[in-house]
């Protein structure tokens, strides 16, 4: 079957195409394109804005190249234009790429002024406004830290930063699994053309911002390669590279001497938010909802719901909800308090675990018995299982420090100490940050 012969087999393809995508996008994303041509194995396509067809670009090329495949067993190359662009001449694509500097990638709303910062992330921060004054000094860039802190934010904030003072130059958001996508398509055509096409894409870009790197597994040994080599070029190159990784680089499960590329730069860490933060982005949020809240009902929301930032913004969302239902002008506190307990008692239940096996799983990390993490011996292997028992359950089940303090049989200010001792300690320490990662994780709160 010959799809330039059919331009209404289009319709055909978009049915397989949704098949592989989330019909919310699907409806948002694909559904628009419309058919312009086919160039000999070149499907081109016409989307009705630059933000379409970037985000088209980054996300779904590689299903809708599968899609033509499952359909007509043949492979098609994808390409798409921006509608209004369909008369311009017809330049290369890097050429187009780089004429059209209100291409936007990017997410609007992730901006540095929307940035809050804190102590937390205020390294991060300050090293991507360098990487937007002063690109390559940092290079790369490589902020970690768990979910829900901040990174996919701030990289396109950089994007977003660049384009608004730089339009001319080249960046691009990629995520790594996209990239993972792209680069498995590319190899499949096995034609070196295409290869070489997605290589001088890449090795084009000023600044390249790649989110989630950990999905860069040691089994994709091509893709390693390939990674590397780019990173080489671009790094010689002096553009910049930021990436954003949900632990730091020597945990990556990659070949070393990819991971020791990544100590090249910076290494910046964003902390889970304090309790400061969480109270400002809670101000922060509710004044652009229009949502009243008095100060008891923000520390309730800010105490109670930690780690992700998403988990923050959804329960001010939920309390809108109610703010809409029952007409209120300031939500009152026991209603706020409602949609908080309900959202932790949702958490909870998902992630089914108690008090019990956070300090199981503490002492099975430190291979101690729980009689001696819980006893009074001041051993240093005890100790530090020990505090970070107290440093978990203080965070994780919000237990002040007298209940902690009863459960070790010991004083509050013990308990303080111990919970400062972590806080010290987790800055240098890679088995506590990795521990206390692991633990958030279990307790689904990253
Ligand atoms: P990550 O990529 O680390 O998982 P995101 O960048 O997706 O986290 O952040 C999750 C949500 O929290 C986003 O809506 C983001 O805008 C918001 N957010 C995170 N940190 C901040 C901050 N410091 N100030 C304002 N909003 C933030
Ligand atoms: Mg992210």
């Amino acid at each position: 079957m010959n799809l330039s012969e059919k331009h209404n087999e289009w319709n055909q393809v978009l049915d397989e195409v949704a098949k592989l995508i989330n019909p919310s996008y699907y409806q948002s994303f694909i559904s628009p394109l419309k058919f312009f041509k086919i160039e000999n194995n070149k499907l081109i396509l016409l989307a009705p804005s630059d933000m379409v067809r970037k985000h088209v670009e980054t996300r779904y090329l590689s299903q809708i190249e599968t899609a033509i495949y499952n359909i007509y067993q043949d492979r098609y190359h994808v390409e798409i234009l921006t509608e209004a662009k369909e008369s311009a001449p017809v330049m290369n694509e890097l050429a187009i790429d780089r004429f059209q500097p209100t291409n936007n990638q990017f997410n609007t709303d992730y901006t540095f002024e929307n940035f809050i910062i804190a102590e937390s992330n205020r390294l991060a921060f300050t090293a991507c406004s360098e990487a937007v004054n002063r690109p390559g000094d940092i290079n790369p860039l490589y902020l970690f830290g768990s979910v829900g802190v901040g990174k996919t934010h701030l990289l396109h904030a950089i994007g977003n930063e660049i384009i608004k003072k730089e339009p001319w130059k080249k960046v691009r958001y990629i995520e790594m699994t996209s990239f993972l996508n792209e680069f498995v398509y590319t190899v499949r055509q096995s034609s070196r053309q295409a290869l070489e096409s997605f290589k001088l894409k890449f090795q084009s870009y000023d600044t390249l911002l790649i989110d989630d790197i950990q999905f860069l597994n040691s089994g994709a040994d091509k893709t390693q390669e390939e990674f590397f080599s780019l990173f080489n070029f671009l790094y010689q190159r002096k553009s910049q590279i930021v990436i954003a990784s949900d632990r730091p680089s020597y945990e990556l499960p990659i070949h070393e001497r990819l991971k020791s590329r990544f100590t090249k730069g910076v290494q910046a860490n964003i902390q889970p938010p304090s309790e400061d933060l969480r109270i400002n982005i809670l101000k922060k949020y509710s004044q652009i909802y229009g949502l009243q809240l008095d100060e008891i009902s923000l520390n309730y929301i800010s105490k109670n719901i930690l780690g992700d930032i998403r988990y923050l913004l959804g329960a001010l969302n939920d309390i809108l909800l109610f703010k809409k239902a029952y007409n209120y002008f300031v939500v009152p506190y026991d209603k706020v308090k409602e949609v908080v307990d309900s959202r932790c008692e949702t958490r909870r239940k998902t992630s089914d675990l108690t008090q019990e096996t956070l300090i199981d799983m503490i002492c099975e990390f430190y291979n101690q018995s729980r009689k001696d993490v819980m006893g009074k011996s001041r051993r240093n292997e005890y100790i530090i299982p020990r505090h970070l028992c107290m440093y978990l359950l203080h965070h994780i089940f919000d237990l002040n420090k007298t209940l902690i303090g009863r459960i070790f049989d010991c004083k509050h200010t013990t308990v303080l100490n111990g919970i400062h001792n972590i806080e010290k300690k987790m800055e240098i320490d890679k088995k506590i940050q990795e521990v206390i990662n692991t633990v958030r994780f279990q307790f689904d709160l990253i």
